[in-house]
Parts: C-alpha cells; structure tokens; sequence
C-alpha cells in the first residue's frame, strides 16, 4: 500500500468529426501537403472574420447527451491570449465560463468495481497548428493545416486514483464520441489528446497535494507510463521533505520520464474576453429534442 493517494484529473481533446474547421470552409482532412488547408480567416490575418460552423455546436449537443451531461443552452464564445508560433492569431479561440457542455458524470469499471467520474464542464475549441522541428537543422517549421480544426475538450473532476482508472475513462469517453458520432477518436491521428493532471497527498490530509499537468499525450500507453512515472518522482520528493512546484511537463516517450516546460499559467494568464466577432449561440429546448431524435442512445 502506498504511502499517498494520487490524485487524476484529465482534459481530453476530441476532433469533432465536421467536414470544415470551426470558422472557416477549409478542409479538415488528417495528414496532406503542409499549408495546403488553410486561409486568411485560420491563419489569423487582419480584417478576416470568423463564422461559426453550425455542425460543431450540434455535436457538442450531441456529445452532451452521450456523456450524460447537461446542454449549455445559452452559450458563449471567448478569446484565450497567448503567444505561441503554432498560433498565428495569438489567441485561441475557445469557450470560457458558459461552455456548450455542462456539468455531468460517467461510470467506468475498475478493479474494485464500478466507480462514477465527474465531467466538469467540455467546451468547443478551435485547435492550433503544428510546428516542425527535425527536418532542418536548428530551424523550427511551422504547419498551419490544423489551425482552426474543431475540438471538443473534456474536463474531468480530479475523480482518478491510478493510471488504470484514467486509461478505463479515457477508453470510456473515446467510446461514447464514437458511437454518438461526434468524434473518430483516433489517437494515432491526433483526433484524440489527452492532458493529464496529477497530484499525490498522504490519506489524512485535508488539502489536495500541488498539482503538475502533463500535456499533449497521444497514446493510451504513453498515458498510464506518464502518470506512473509522475505518483513516482512526486513521491520521491515528498519522501525527500522537498515540495512539488505546480508546473507544465511533458512525456518523453523514449525515456519513459516527464520533463519540465514551463511554470503553470493560471486562468487569468490567458486574459480570456467574449470574442466579438462571434455572438453567443442559444440553444433552444426544440433544437435539443430534435438533435436526441438523430441519436440512438
Ligand atoms: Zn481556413
């Protein structure tokens, strides 16, 4: 028995499965000639204005339903700054405090048995490209193809205790954008991206332990090797007297380790505002029984 109890939360990034981006007509296909599906309006150029792709708010209906959740049905579009190359608009396009996808809970099985995961909140997002660093030496390439790719996130209360529980939600929520139709969920492909948040506490404590997040994990092996390593090296420096710094790491797949990036940004970081180009959405009762009569479940 260990000395701590790891505490999981998980941010699942889903593709959804529209033909164009979020807010634009260009195509949303997987691989192709880099910088062959993009446009003035996803690679952020002045004076374009963004148009909200109707497909992706109805399958963000359409996976509320599936993942047992409630409907946001006044919900609004915000802007999230950050400067980052593969973001040429420096701001993200996203939801913020009225997300499409309320609040809702999911079981999976474990070993001990069924166990209920709590679902925070999933908003609607655009995506960001990709930047290239190994086929020049000492230069970085950037891909804009997925700029402005649909993308469901997941948010997860801190409701895991080992990597075996977040593998078996992970499979769980991949399952049900499936079958709903919303999403392909396709690791290898990028269309489904985990970012895993971890933290370890000792079982009479009251307060949850300083949490590190592990970002852009894409297979569900990378997943449990990250968060097992992670209850380790967190309980290596909690044994030491030492104390966990709440940071941004990444998986290094080849050595089977995380590695710091970056201090954690807080929300007020991003400086999250209503996007002004695009009015908030309001979903009514009729559209919902309209989108529940197309599914199965
Ligand atoms: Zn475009």
């Amino acid at each position: 028995m260990s000395r701590y109890i790891p505490i999981i939360g998980l941010e699942v990034h889903a593709q959804l499965l529209t033909k164009t981006k979020i807010f634009c007509s260009c195509e949303v296909d997987f691989g192709g000639e880099q910088n062959t599906r993009c446009c003035p309006v996803c690679t952020g150029l002045p004076g374009t204005l963004p148009v909200l792709n109707k497909q992706v708010v109805k399958y963000g209906v359409k996976a509320a339903l599936a993942l047992n959740c409630g409907v946001g049905q006044y919900t609004k579009i915000d802007r999230k700054n950050y400067f980052y190359p593969d973001l040429p608009k420096a701001y993200q396009i996203s939801q913020f405090d009225l997300p499409v996808v309320k609040s809702g809970k999911i079981k999976i099985e474990t070993e001990d048995g069924e166990k209920y995961i709590r679902i925070h909140h999933a908003h609607i997002e655009e995506d960001a490209g990709k930047l290239i660093h190994d086929n020049i030496e000492n230069t970085s390439l950037a891909d804009y193809n997925r700029c402005g790719v649909p993308l469901l996130e997941i948010v997860s209360e801190p409701d895991m205790s080992s990597a075996e529980e977040a593998r078996a939600y992970l499979e769980k929520i991949a399952g049900l954008l499936q079958y709903a139709g919303v999403s392909l969920c396709r690791m290898e492909e990028g269309s489904l991206r985990a970012d895993v948040n971890v933290s370890i506490k000792r079982p009479d404590a009251t307060k949850l332990g300083t949490k590190v997040e592990i970002k852009n994990l894409n297979s569900l092996k990378a997943i449990v090797r990250a968060i097992d390593y992670e209850i380790e090296r967190q309980t290596k420096i909690l044994d030491a007297g030492d104390v966990v710094i709440q940071e941004t790491r990444k998986f290094n797949d080849n050595r089977g380790i995380t590695q710091s990036m970056r201090s954690k940004e807080n929300a007020h970081d991003y400086r999250y505002f209503k996007e002004p180009d695009v009015i908030p959405v309001i979903i009514s009762d009729e559209d919902i029984a309209e989108i529940k009569q197309q599914c199965q479940y």
